[in-house]
């Protein structure tokens, strides 16, 4: 007896009906030629209308009667339409991240929602331009920073879009209602405009790109002139001009008809970043954030399906915008963590983004001034085309990075969180009138245990990473679930300074105030940014000079560039180093390097002093002489000795219930599935199975987490392994009550 093989198929592709599929029968002729995603034509209704939908999901049951299921009639050839591409892509997320189809699509398909019709309004200044002038320099006196921000743009502009001032200039409604109010400012209506070609042209004077510059412009047109499409690693210190590099590029790709998708982290997109883009493109370009409503990302979506715009730039669920002859994906900065998803599918947008570029033909270009190790690491195997600037474009210097030994401070007894050297330099430019940053790199859940004397730190003995400390006196693996207890006396050189490690930001600004009492303070972290607009109202007041010192979190050194800040103080760099988890050396470097970016940005020169207790491990030593190239062999090499990615794959099983005991249950139950079944496909030399272990965060609103770690240099069999433990759940009556999440080569820790 054959059996026969059924197929789910959507029609509408749109959110609100992606649960609603019907099912049909795959002919014989047609088993071997269809996939997931594949675009079919078949019967629909009574009256057989032919008509076109999508293979979402097989079955072998049916889910009605079997003789009211009617066959396909046949795999609709062809170009793929803006849809099939999104759910093919869809289709390889849910396979190589783990998730169910409807959380894929859901992920690539923007949700529908009506909303009004669309009045665009801009500002635009009624009176003379010594008039705004005169304007602005009495708010300056009065210290209406909001305003000066806005008449400082529109003495530039003359035209400024509403959405663009509230949004990215952070300046309230009641500020633009009040100059209107005053006679200053009018605020237009303009018509919705609608398909035909923009006819403005471009106020903006192109750089004159540097020679560097230009032969990375060249590389890729003539590249795209061939008809190769390629992945780029745009490898370029802070400051090198990778934007002015990605717009020139961007000219080339919409002249030749084609779109564009520009990946920016969050943090990064702020006014003068977009600025920059739509100054060019004026309105071809449009923007998506995390603050639009979901009514406002659909209509900025339709916009990219019917053509009005060519360049679209957002964090990454832009990268799903449905552009029809999508041409180039830019994805900036593009070691950022943000760019991997935390809820299922975790898909990496940098992977996501070569696929859907495979799909229709289109190019990548990967920019960082700190690549992620994987990229990196495709690119000296020669999987993607390596780009360098390797100077600052605008002739600014590299600033000066000075590293410290807390050790050493501790034994001329000075226990405050300022060196010597960092306290002279404070005061200096206080003296001088310049700006400092002071950085505290920390991370969520870093509670790693060390000592103040020698520098030690408690490390797992299986997983050479930092070990957690925990309220009942014990240090804990989040990997492996090793357990030892908090140590009395260092157990390297016997000093009694070994302890939990923590301060925070606001205990720095206490500090701060105490010590330099003269210093005007802005302190930015998760608890001062609560609000949209304080983000940019922190940055912008700083950038304003209200303030000699900004204190804060990995947040301040994206984003704004402060040509003032010829100091840049990062107080403990040992807080990212050991953060109990495989990536904490790559992320140190990472920040070390653009926290040092920060300083002698304008015309005078900057410089770093980096505060640690291992001032001769590798991530601090090789970005303080700013050479990744070092740092990436010798953390390949730790890499490759312990089996993380790059050089070997890690998938997460995540276990979660409501039951502390079903879970402990459900967890030992996977793990010994897993281990038959690898030891069945005979991987068991290379596959490792670690834990199952209680999760970092184990227990969230009431829901206890603990995980499952395998390691396996084959990327494509930790996908078959997915597969098996995704279909064991679903069969097995004895995991009721519990839920599993995947995730492949983790970024956030568990
Ligand atoms: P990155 O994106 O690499 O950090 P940017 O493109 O922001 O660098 O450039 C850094 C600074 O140098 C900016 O102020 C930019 O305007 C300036 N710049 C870039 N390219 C040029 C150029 N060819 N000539 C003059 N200034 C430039
Ligand atoms: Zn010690
Ligand atoms: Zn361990």
């Amino acid at each position: 007896m054959s059996k026969k093989l059924y197929a789910d198929i959507i029609i509408d592709i749109s959110s609100e009906s992606l649960d609603k599929t019907y099912q049909y029968e795959i002919p014989e002729e047609l088993l071997e030629k269809v996939q997931i995603g594949s675009p079919v034509e078949i019967p629909f209704g009574a009256k057989n209308r032919r008509i076109h939908g999508y293979i979402i999901e097989f079955s072998q049951k049916p889910k009605i009667e079997e003789t009211k299921i009617k066959p396909i009639c046949g795999i609709v050839t062809g170009e793929l339409a803006i849809e099939g591409q999104l759910i093919l892509l869809a289709a390889w997320m849910k396979e190589n991240y783990g998730a169910t189809m409807n959380e894929a699509l859901k992920t690539v398909i923007p949700v529908k929602k009506r909303i009004k019709e669309e009045i665009k309004r801009t500002i635009v200044p009624i009176v003379e331009l010594e008039q705004l002038e005169q304007i602005k320099i009495q708010a300056l006196k009065k210290k209406h920073v909001a305003k000066v921000r806005l008449l400082t743009e529109l003495l530039e502009q003359k035209e400024l879009p509403y959405e663009l001032v509230i949004q990215k200039l952070a300046v309230s409604r009641s500020t633009i209602e009040s100059l209107v109010k005053a006679g200053v400012i009018r605020v237009e209506a303009v018509k919705k405009y609608r398909g035909n070609r923009q006819k403005l042209e471009s106020q903006v004077k192109k750089k004159i790109l540097n020679s560097n510059q230009q032969t990375v412009v060249d590389r890729i047109i003539e590249n795209e002139k061939r008809g190769q499409n390629k992945t780029y690693l745009l490898y370029g210190v802070t400051g090198s001009g990778k934007t002015e590099v990605y717009l020139e590029v961007i000219e080339y790709i919409i002249a030749q008809h084609k779109q564009v998708i520009v990946l920016i982290p969050e943090i990064s997109l702020t006014y003068q970043t977009v600025k920059r883009f739509s100054e060019r493109f004026l309105d071809r370009v449009s923007i998506l954030n995390s603050k639009m409503s979901q009514g406002e990302r659909y209509d900025q979506s339709e916009r990219a399906r019917r053509g009005e715009i060519d360049i679209m730039i957002g964090p990454r669920s832009a990268l799903f915008t449905p552009f029809p002859n999508l041409g180039m994906i830019i994805i900036d900065e593009e070691h950022e963590a943000s760019y991997k998803s935390e809820m299922p599918p975790k898909y990496h947008a940098r992977e996501t983004a070569i696929e859907r570029a495979n799909l229709v033909g289109a190019s990548v270009i990967l920019g960082s001034a700190t690549p992620s190790l994987e990229t990196f690491y495709r690119t000296s195997i020669g999987e993607y085309e390596l780009l360098q600037l390797p100077n600052r474009a605008n002739k600014a210097q590299l600033p000066k990075i000075h590293v410290v030994d807390l050790r050493e401070e501790l034994k001329q007894k000075n226990r405050s969180m300022f060196s010597r050297l960092l306290k002279d330099f404070i005061c200096d430019r206080l003296t001088k009138h310049q700006q400092i940053m002071l950085f505290l790199n920390r991370r969520g859940y870093a509670g790693f245990v060390s000592c103040r004397s020698c520098g030690h730190v408690m490390r797992c003995p299986h997983c050479d990473i930092s070990l957690t400390s925990h309220k009942n006196g014990t240090l804990v693996c989040h990997y492996c679930g090793y357990e030892e207890p908090i140590p009395q006396k260092c157990p390297k050189c016997g000093s009694h300074y070994i302890a939990a490690f923590g301060t925070g930001t606001q205990k720095v600004e206490e500090m701060v105030k105490k010590e330099f009492p003269q210093g005007r303070i802005l302190r930015m972290d998760a608890d001062t940014t609560k609000s949209k607009e304080s983000y940019e109202s922190i940055l912008s007041a700083f950038a304003n000079h209200e303030a000699d010192i900004l204190i804060g979190t990995q947040m301040i050194v994206k984003g704004h560039d402060f040509p003032d800040v010829t100091l840049v103080g990062i107080l403990a760099a040992d807080l990212s180093l050991n953060t109990g988890d495989y990536r904490a050396a790559e992320r140190t470097y990472q920040l070390l390097s653009q926290a040092a970016g920060r300083a002698g940005r304008g015309n005078s020169y900057g410089e770093v002093v980096i505060q640690t207790y291992q001032p001769d491990h590798y991530s601090i030593e090789t970005a303080a002489a700013g050479d990744y190239e070092n740092f990436f062999e010798q953390e390949m090499a730790y890499r490759g000795l312990m089996g993380y990615p790059p050089v070997s794959h890690i998938l997460v099983l995540l276990m979660l219930a409501k039951e502390e005991e079903k879970l402990i249950f459900a967890s030992e139950l996977f793990a010994r599935v897993a281990k038959e079944w690898i030891s069945q496909t005979k991987q068991e030399t290379i596959t490792k199975v670690i834990g199952p272990a209680a999760a970092t965060l184990s227990k969230a609103k009431d829901i206890y987490r603990r995980v499952l770690y395998f390691k396996q240099p084959n990327y494509a069999i930790l996908v078959e392994l997915k597969n098996f433990l995704e279909a064991y759940f679903l069969y097995s009556k004895q995991l009721s009550g519990c839920r599993i999440q995947f995730d492949f080569d983790p970024l956030q820790g568990y």
